[in-house]
């Protein structure tokens, strides 16, 4: 069946302005770490895509990594570009990330220049795209000069197989060198990826807002669920097929009974706003003006969906902060 877009598709989403970048995002991204690789099946993954999509959701956010296996994630949304998104293509903000392990080879794995480059040339081919349009280093690597993996950075941009160039994971320290390099190489940094949301709270920590602010970069953050933990689909077990059933990510022993008091708390919070915790969970990190959009896995249309409409409601109040910070700190 061909497919075509949603014709409503710019209604859908807030698209907001990355750091001092000309580039919108919409405030929600799909990530495509989880349940992508070949051990689910493909309708099921192009139908979330291809809602994403209709949903406004123009960025999607991979890696070499996602599958199992690696690599897969990025074969499987090559087969979707291909076969339903490639008139899109233009509206389309594709990320990839290189540098985390995917193989027993040392060119495949690392910040060195021979490893994000040639794993940029194996995404580009699995996605079956000239360019992506944001190229991150998926980890810090403390045994390659950083002039080394920036300048790998720099070079994709140069050889024209990036638009822009983002890091992930780096700790606020090496951030801040990391701009200075790109700044003199004439590449801004457009957005560093953190894990954020109610129940971690390094960014806030560790200086990266503050940063972010201060450098012009935005922040696209990852698990704003903190995987599901923050929905209320653990309120009361674990339901099958969740990923805390099945993910080497989340192991089912972190739902005990200190983690379904907070949840609970917190899920009390979202019910007095008439919201859902993984409504209130969104909109709690996007708060945050230096973040330009929350990471969103889905295993379904519905999640998505109903997720999408956490920014409908009205913003949370410094009680309602402080209600948060008391039950979601350890
Ligand atoms: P989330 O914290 O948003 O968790 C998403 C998962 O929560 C879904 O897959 C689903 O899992 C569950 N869920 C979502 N909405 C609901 C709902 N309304 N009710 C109940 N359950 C719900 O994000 P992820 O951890 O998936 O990370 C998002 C993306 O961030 C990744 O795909 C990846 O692109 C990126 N990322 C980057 C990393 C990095 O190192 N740079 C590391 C990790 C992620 P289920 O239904 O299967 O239980």
């Amino acid at each position: 069946q061909t497919y075509a877009a949603a014709e409503d598709r710019y209604q859908q989403v807030a698209y907001r302005r990355t750091g001092n970048s000309g580039l919108d995002l919409p405030a929600f991204s799909f990530g495509l770490w989880q349940k992508f690789g070949t051990d689910h099946p493909f309708d099921t993954q192009r139908e979330i895509v291809l809602r994403a999509f209709d949903l406004g959701i123009t960025h999607f956010d991979n890696a070499d990594r996602y599958g199992p296996p690696h690599r897969a994630a990025q074969q499987f949304f090559g087969k979707v570009l291909k076969r339903d998104l490639a008139p899109y293509r233009d509206e389309l903000i594709l990320s990839t990330k290189a540098g985390n392990p995917i193989g027993p080879s040392p060119y495949l794995r690392g910040g060195s220049r021979k490893s994000l480059l040639t794993s940029l040339e194996h995404s580009l081919r699995d996605l079956g795209t000239d360019r992506v349009d944001i190229f991150y280093s998926h980890s810090p690597d403390l045994s390659t000069p950083l002039e080394e993996t920036v300048g790998a950075l720099v070079s994709a941009v140069q050889q024209g197989k990036a638009l822009y160039v983002g890091i992930s994971n780096y700790p606020t320290e090496r951030a801040q060198e990391v701009v200075a390099l790109l700044r003199q190489a004439g590449v801004p940094l457009l957005l560093h990826q953190p894990r954020y949301s109610i129940f971690d709270r390094r960014p806030e920590q560790n200086g990266l807002l503050k940063l972010a602010a201060e450098e012009g970069f935005g922040l696209v953050v990852y698990s704003p669920l903190a995987q599901g933990l923050l929905t209320d689909k653990y309120l009361t077990g674990i339901p099958e097929g969740a990923r805390a059933s099945n993910s080497a990510f989340l192991k089912p022993d972190v739902i005990d009974d200190t983690y379904r008091q907070r949840a609970a708390a917190l899920n009390r919070i979202a019910e007095e706003r008439g919201q859902s915790l993984a409504q209130l969970a969104l909109q709690w990190v996007l708060r945050q003006p230096q973040v330009t959009s929350a990471l969103l896995g889905a295993s379904s249309t519905w999640q998505l969906e109903h997720n999408i409409r956490a920014l409908d409601f009205p913003p949370l109040t410094e009680q309602e902060l402080a209600l948060i910070d008391e039950h979601g700190v350890h």
